[in-house]
């Protein structure tokens, strides 16, 4: 399975940092966000590394795939049971920090704000 030395979330699924996995399987791992913005804020990630949904081939449709597939479930299970979240965050305007795809999963409390903040709203 390819994996970056480097890259932090390919570490969490060697096990090198720390994680507070809610799901593995052979394809995905889920954990808690180390600074969740809301009661529930899950990770979920392909453990091959993929930089960002750019890089995305048609090899990784299977596990994003998996990934949706088991995204209501694991929401659910942790609490997030009136709706939520999933975001991917891509690239410089996407703001994404950590270069290795990841489902964030936010629910759990009252409504969430506009996914976009407009102006004059
Ligand atoms: P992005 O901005 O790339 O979509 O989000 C990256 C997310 O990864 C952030 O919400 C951040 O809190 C989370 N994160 C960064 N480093 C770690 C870590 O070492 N462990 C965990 N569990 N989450 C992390
Ligand atoms: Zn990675």
């Amino acid at each position: 399975m390819e994996q970056d030395p480097n890259c932090i979330f390919c570490r969490i699924v060697r096990g090198e940092i720390p994680s507070r996995k809610v799901y593995e399987d052979a394809d995905v791992l889920a954990f808690h966000d180390i600074q969740p913005v809301a009661p529930v804020h899950l990770l979920v990630i392909p453990k091959a590394h993929v930089a960002s949904l750019y890089d995305v081939a048609p090899a990784h449709e299977a596990v994003l795939g998996r990934i949706m597939a088991i995204a209501g479930r694991l929401a659910r299970d942790h609490g997030a049971d009136d709706g939520f979240r999933a975001i991917v965050n891509t690239g410089r305007v996407g703001r994404q920090e950590v270069m290795h795809v990841h489902v964030h999963l936010i629910g759990g409390g009252e409504p969430l704000g506009p996914m976009i903040a407009r102006k004059g709203h």
